[in-house]
This record gives structure tokens, sequence and C-alpha cells, in this order.
């Protein structure tokens, strides 16, 4: 139900009131509220507080006419309804009425008609305000409209055909002339000749115009030229408009020089910023990614459409990420601030961290507004990681500083402690906290400055010097000690010096051992040198090579050299002579591995000993090796000549032995056999038997004599010296022969000799007559006389030296296993033999005593030759 305000304005109450049952009757689609009034006054005051819907008013009204009433109310509410309600039925009253702008003219007569008076024109009231409403709207929409049309920045105008019929305000700015001077000209006015791309323009507008009025909408780059020629770039819009009946063209331009002045300067920047190490990030107002530049793609691995739109923060950071340093850019980008080298780990798309330093401006449009934000961050992993190794490695350092065995004290330029480490707390027995503060004089030096200490202390401030010293320091215990300092100083960037570091080492200790060492050393280098073995001491080298790095005067003695100069040389260039040989290598095995070696060394010439040496190698300290030595010649010497009287001792100690055998056999036998004819003799009476008995005593005698006489034979040749003379063999031979002339089958033989001539030939006869005798008389007595021919041939050659003496025959021969032994003492090969078995022996002795040489040829039953070389011993 809609609410109703009716005004009534009614002298006569009662009318009043009829007319409101009246209303209240036949309205009944209103809630009504009726307000009454009766004069002019309350009708002004009621107006001013209430805007009725419909005015009922009496036509005759007695100090305020129906008119005057129509006319206010019209004046205030020029829509509100009026409608007369009188009592009077005139027609030219009513037609007044309406005249002058009565909505209804209802006679009291027929009320009736009033609900429907007060229903039209409540009617007619809405389709009124609805009209002015609609006008209202078009007014105000054309008003808008035409103010967009004259403040856009761009520049629109319409054609008609190829004419133009209106444009805006822009229009004249852009084209640089009043819109009188546009309108009714052709567009072509505004065009060069030519459009860049070399078409002429009046073809490519034409050809545009015609698709825009068949109704394709254009949008083009056009070139234009305002009213004075000048050139500019736009961007043109055609649209094809019906209005009515007649059809328009509507254009849009737009001046994009600025835009493609800026599209240029942008594409500089982006190649720029694309060519740029550095990640460029631009993002809208809200920190939201618009673009990003290819460094960043490089290093964040993200690429551009995976990243735009999202702000960085949410995918770059990591779990080692500085919540401090995000917090702090968050807050900057809320409130539209930038900001500057803020250093932050970023993670790369694959996780990998990285270090960037950012810097970020914010971009305000030109009525300061908040646009954009620019980032520059560039990549700093390497420098961070430089300084943190850096930070790390001064924190190692002063860890190592803080646990140095070596004491290290930071002092000031007065020499005052700024830094005591641990071993300096050690070594001096005052913890830093007590130290540091204080100066060196009283602390560990006395009180009274030392003019020494300051020196040095001078010299390290002027960069001197000073860098080296040892002296006497006190303990916080009072105890001296000597100490080691090593100083340096320290400088500032400028070079100055601003301080001074000093590392201390306690050697009191290594003093007292050093001063042990070099006594003993000495006492040791005593021993050496008065030694009386003669000592080498090698050192290996890094090559693996033997040194000789000390001798000592009894090497000298022993080896007449002097060996001092042969100090530093590798052992095979001092003692060439011992480079074939094993001895460097027995010496490297001491050295480096202790294993001693031990060795006699001796030097022969014709079997006599010329020189010896005893060697000991040991190792005497790491990779060293002492060789000592002693010459052992004659002790050597000694015992060789021993050695061989010993051997020769032995060898007559043998024959001595062979001798007594013999005798008791060789001696006794024939004279047992003696002592028997004898006694047989004694008996005997016959003469003949008596000459048989003294023939066999004889014989026995013989053979005696016969031993006897090899023995003395052999004596002698021990005995005697050579004695030299010329030699005739022929009658030596013959004198031999001569004298065996009682041998039993000499008769049987045929006995030649063989002399070769002029020998001249010297040596001891008597000992050849030995020889040759003992060798024929063997030759006679081992002859076989069964054979055809048997003989015994003595032959006399020239050989290089001298003479070879041949004695052969063809007897019994000797067995070939009795051949070595014929030579020796006592020695018989047959059964056949009488005699001592001594004959061979000294044949054989005789030979070496004369420097001679002894052969023999036998084979068994067919004969024997026995040779003897004797050289001329003139
Ligand atoms: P013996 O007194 O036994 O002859 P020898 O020393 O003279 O002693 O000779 C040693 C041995 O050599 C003899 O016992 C004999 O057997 C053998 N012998 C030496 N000369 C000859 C020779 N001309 N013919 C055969 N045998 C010989």
């Amino acid at each position: 139900m809609r609410n109703l305000s009716v005004l009534l304005l009614d002298e006569n109450v009662l009318d009043a009131k009829l007319n409101q049952d009246e209303l209240q009757l036949h309205l009944q689609d209103y809630r009504c509220t009726f307000h009454l009034v009766t004069s002019k006054t309350e009708y002004h005051k009621i107006l001013d507080t209430l805007a009725p819907d419909v005015v009922l008013s009496d036509y005759n009204l007695p100090s305020y006419t129906g008119l005057e009433a129509l006319r206010d109310l019209k004046a205030k509410f020029p829509y509100t309804p009026f409608i007369f309600v009188t009592g009077t039925q005139q027609e030219e009253v009513a037609a007044q009425a309406i005249k002058e702008g009565a909505w209804d003219y209802v006679v009291k007569d027929r009320i009736s008609r009033l609900a429907m008076a007060v229903q039209n024109a409540l009617k007619l009231r809405e389709e009124q305000l609805k009209n002015i409403e609609i006008q209202d709207a078009v007014a105000k929409s054309e008003l808008r409209f035409r103010t967009l049309f004259n403040s856009a920045s761009d520049a629109i105008f319409m054609m008609q055909g190829p004419t133009f019929i209106d444009c805006n305000t822009a229009t004249e700015k852009i084209f640089g002339c009043t819109k009188d001077q546009i309108v009714g000209q052709n567009p072509i006015l505004f065009s060069p000749p030519f459009q860049p791309s070399g078409l002429p323009s009046e073809t490519a507008a034409h050809e545009k115009i015609q698709s825009a009025l068949a109704g394709q909408p254009q949008f083009f780059e056009w070139q234009h030229i305002q009213y004075d020629g000048t050139p500019f770039d736009a961007e043109v819009s055609l649209n094809r408009l019906e209005i009515g009946n007649e059809i328009f063209i509507q254009a849009i331009v737009r001046d994009i020089t600025q835009r493609k002045k800026s599209e240029i300067e942008n594409k500089r920047l982006a190649m720029v910023a694309n060519t740029t190490n550095n990640i460029v990030v631009i993002a809208d107002s809200e920190g939201r990614i618009e673009w990003v530049n290819r460094a960043f793609t490089v290093i964040t691995e993200y690429p551009f459409e995976e990243v735009i739109g999202k702000r960085p923060g949410t995918f770059l950071q990591g779990p080692e990420t500085d919540l401090v340093q995000t917090q702090f850019m968050s807050q900057k980008l809320a409130q539209g601030q930038g900001f500057k080298d803020l250093e932050i780990i970023n993670y790369t798309k694959r996780g990998k961290p990285y270090w960037v330093q950012i810097e970020v401006q914010p971009i305000h449009d030109a009525s300061g507004r908040l646009i954009q934000f620019i980032a520059i961050e560039s990549d700093v992993t390497e420098r961070k990681k430089t300084q943190l190794a850096l930070a790390d490695r001064e924190k190692r350092f002063r860890n190592l500083v803080q646990q140095s065995p070596v004491a290290v004290i930071e002092w000031d330029t007065n020499l005052n402690v700024l830094e005591w480490n641990e071993a300096a707390e050690n070594i001096f027995g005052y913890a830093r906290t007590e130290a540091v503060g204080r100066s060196v004089f009283g602390l560990i030096l006395p009180a009274a400055p030392d003019p020494e200490i300051q020196r040095v202390a001078d010299l390290l401030i002027e960069q001197k010097g000073g860098n080296r010293n040892t002296n006497k320091n006190t303990t916080k215990n009072g105890t001296t000690i000597l100490c080691e300092w090593y100083n340096r100083p320290l400088t500032d960037e400028a070079g100055k010096t601003i301080g001074i570091v000093s590392m201390v080492e306690d050697i009191t200790e290594r003093v007292k051992a050093e001063i042990e060492l070099k006594e003993s050393e000495l006492k040791f280098r005593q021993i050496i040198h008065s030694s009386p073995m003669g000592i080498y001491v090698y050192e290996v080298n890094e090559k693996n090579q033997l040194i000789l790095v000390d001798t000592n005067p009894a090497a000298d003695t022993l080896t007449g050299i002097r060996n001092v100069e042969l100090i530093g040389k590798t052992i095979e260039e001092a003692f060439p002579g011992l480079r074939e040989t094993d001895i460097p290598k027995y010496y490297l095995d001491a050295a480096l591995h202790g294993t001693p070696w031990y060795t006699e060394d001796m030097y022969y010439d014709e079997g006599k000993i010329t020189g010896a040496f005893q060697v000991y190698a040991f190792q005497a300290g790491h990779s060293r090796v002492a060789v000592m030595f002693l010459n052992i010649t004659g002790r050597k010497q000694i015992e060789a000549a021993i050695k061989q009287k010993n051997e020769e001792l032995l060898k007559i100690n043998a024959e001595l032995d062979s001798f007594v055998y013999s005798a008791s056999h060789d001696l006794r036998a024939p004279i047992a056999s003696l002592l028997g004819l004898v006694e047989v003799a004694r008996l005997e009476k016959d003469n003949a038997s008596l000459e048989r008995l003294l023939d066999m005593q004889k014989r026995s005698l013989m053979k005696l004599d016969n031993f006897i006489h090899d023995i003395v034979s052999y004596s002698r040749n021990n005995r005697l010296d050579i004695q030299v003379e010329p030699i005739d063999f022929i009658t030596l031979i013959e004198g031999i022969f001569e004298q065996l002339y009682f041998m039993d089958h000499l008769g049987y033989l045929d006995c030649r000799i063989v002399v070769a001539p002029t020998l001249n030939f010297h040596s001891d006869s008597k000992r050849i007559t030995v020889v040759l005798n003992n060798l024929i008389s063997n030759a006679i007595k081992y002859a076989d006389i069964s054979k055809p021919d048997p003989y015994v041939e003595v032959r006399v050659d020239k050989s290089p030296d001298g003479v070879t003496i041949c004695v052969a025959d063809n007897g019994d021969g000797i067995d070939e296993e009795h051949l070595p032994k014929i030579f020796d003492m006592f020695y018989r090969a047959t059964q056949k033999s009488s005699g001592s078995g001594i004959g061979l022996y000294i044949v054989n002795e005789i030979t070496q005593k004369m420097k001679g040489t002894l052969k023999v040829e036998s084979i068994k039953r067919v004969g024997s030759k026995f040779f003897v070389n004797l050289p001329n011993l003139n």
C-alpha cells in the first residue's frame, strides 16, 4: 500500500471532512494521511514542512482565493496535483482554474467523482514525473557525454562521408587548430601524402573508411600532420555510427608520439636489463611481479611465465633466509618505500641457495601515486662465500692463536698487553685477565724500562727490524726463564704501525739441553778424533745417496789421503773404487734399516797379501752410517806365513811318519836277513855254498845301501843350495849307465842316448845326476826282457826355456790307477819293486827345486816315458 499525503484547504471544516471521508472510502489502495488547513497562513505554514501528494482546495475562500492557493503551491511544488472542490457549478470558473494549472475541478454535489479525480491526478502526476525524469536523464547524459567528449585526451571526431562534422577539444589540441578549422574539412588535409609504409595516405585512408562504413571497426596506426604540417604518430579507431537514418563515422585519434618514444626507451631499457648480469624485477604496487629480465631466469631458474603475478618472497625464500630481513623488506614495500644493500639468501627453483644484494626503488606516477617497484639484485654468492670463509678463517685463526702451543701476545705501541693467549698464561703464569692492559715492564721484565727492549720496540714500530730477540724474562712466581721472541709490527691500511704481535717460546730447557748435547758431542768428537780406527760417517740424502759428512785423522793415516777434502761428496765420488762393489748398498742398508755389516777386505799380489782392512758399518743416528776400519795387513801377513809354515810342518810330519814306517821295514828287513845269513854261513863248511851265502849277504847290504843312498839324496836336495854349472849330458848319462853295470838284465837291453847338439845348458849337475840315475835305473829295473827288442832310451832336447829330458822304455808300464800316486814318498806301484818307493818322490822334489816340471806317460805292458823339463839357470 502506498502512502498518500492529502492536504485539504477549506474554511468549512465539515465540507473538508466530507471530502476526507469520501477519499477514505474510495482510495483503499492508499494509506491516506489528511492535513486540514482553513486559512492562508495555515496553508503556507504547512507547505514549509510538508510536500503533499495532492492538494484539495475550495475555490472560494474568504480572505484567500483558491487560484492564489494554486499559484502558491505551483511556486513551491510545480508537479503536485491541485484539485478544486467547490460548491458552484460554473463552467468559466472551471475553465479558468484548469487554465491556471489546476489538475481537476470537482463540484461538491458530485462529490463521488472526487476519488476518481484524485486517482487520475496522481496517475497523471506519475507520468509527468517519469517524463521529467527521462528528460532530466537525457539532459544529464547529454551533458555527461559532452563533457566526456570534450575532456577525453584522445581526439574524437565525427565524419559524414569524407567530411569532419564535429570534434572535441582534444582534437583541437592534437591537430593544433580550432574546431572551425577542422569542421567541414576532409581528413586527408591532416595526413602527409604518404604513410611510413609507403602507401599514399589518400588510398589508405579511403580503404579504412570504406571498411568502417561496411561495418568493420578499424584500428590502426597512422601518421598524421598537424594543421601546420608537423607530423605525429597516432593510433586511430574508426567506427560506423547510425543515428536516425543517417550514417556517420566516429574516429578516435590518439597521439602516440610519446608512447612510441617510451616504447623505444623501454626497449632500450629492457635490452640493458636483459644484458646485465644483475637480476631486474619490476613489480606492481602490491609487489606482484610484472616483468623479470633474463638474468632472473638464469639465476633463479624460474621462467617468466611461472613467476608473473607472484610476490618474489613467496617462492624465492627458503630455510636459511633471514626472517628479520624479509620482514624488513615486506614492511618497506607495504609503506611504499625502497631500500638498498640488503643481503639475503634466496633459493633457485631446484633449491640451490644463493646470496643476493637487493636494491628496491618505488616508482611513482606524475600524481605521486605508487605504481611500481623496481628491484635490482646482484648475485653476491661468491663474495658472501669468501666473506663467510674469511670470517670462518678468522675464527679458526683466533682459535689457533688461543690454542697455539707458542705464546702469542699482542701489544700496543707502548708495549701494553692487548692480547695474551693460553700458552702465554702457561709460560709466564699470568692469567689473560691479569696481563691485559699491563706494560711489559713490571710484568715479565723488570719495572725499570730496559733500553735494549725499548730499542727493539722502536725498530719494530719503525718497521726496521727487531723481529727476533732472545732475552731473560721473569714469570709470575719470580722464576727467570730464557725466551725467544719473534715479533712483527701490526699495521693499519695506510701502513702505519698500530701494534706489535709477538710469539714467544720458553727455551730455557732447550738451551740447557743444547749445551749438554754440545758437550757430549764435543766429547764424542774427541773420541772419534783420537780413535786409532779410521772412521767415515755418511748421511743419506733425499736422492738416497751416501754423502760423506765426517772422518777422522786415523782414516787419513790408514788410507794415506786427506779425507776432509772428500767431505760433502757422494761415496762414489769420494771413493770411485767402490762404484762396482756392493759396499755402498750395505752402507745404505745400515743407515736406513740399521743392518750392521762387517768385512775383512784383502788385496793380493802374486799370492801375497799386500793390504788388508777390517771394516765395521753400523747405523749412527737417523739415516746415518758410521764406518770404522783398521789396517790389518801385518796381522794377516803373519797369519798367512804361519799357515804356510803349518802346512809345511804337516807335510814334514807325514813324511816323517812314512819314514819311520819305511825305516822299520826297509832297514830292518835286510838287516834281519843279513843276520840270518851270517848264522847260516857260520855253519857252512862248503866253499861254494859259502860263496853263495856271501853273495846273498852282499845283496842285502846293497839294498840297505841303496835306501840310505836315497835318503841321503833327499836330504841333500833339501839342504844344499843349487850349484849352477855347464852340463855335459852325454858324459853325465854315460857315467850313470856305467855305474849301473851291476843291474841284472842291463846286458839284454838296448841302451840309447840321444842328446841334441849345442845345448849350452847350465844347471845343478849333482841334482840332474840324481834325477837321471833314478829314472834310468827304474827303466832298467822294470824292463820286460821277454819282449823282442827291449830298450832304454834317454833323449835330451832343447826346450823354450832350457831342455826336455825324456827317459823311455818298453817295459812293464804302470797301471792307470797308480799313475797319480807314483810321485808320493815310499809309494810302490808293483809287487815286483824291490826298491823303497822313494826314487820318483826325490825326482819330483828336485825338479821343483830347480823350477822344472815332471810328467809321465805310461801304458801297462807297453812302456813308460818320463819327461823332465828343466830351465836353463844361467
Ligand atoms: P822303486 O824303488 O819301487 O822303484 P820308485 O819311486 O823309483 O820306487 O818308483 C815307484 C814305482 O813306480 C815303482 O815301484 C814301479 O812300480 C813304478 N815304476 C817306476 N819306473 C817305472 C818304469 N820305468 N817302468 C814301470 N814301472 C815303473
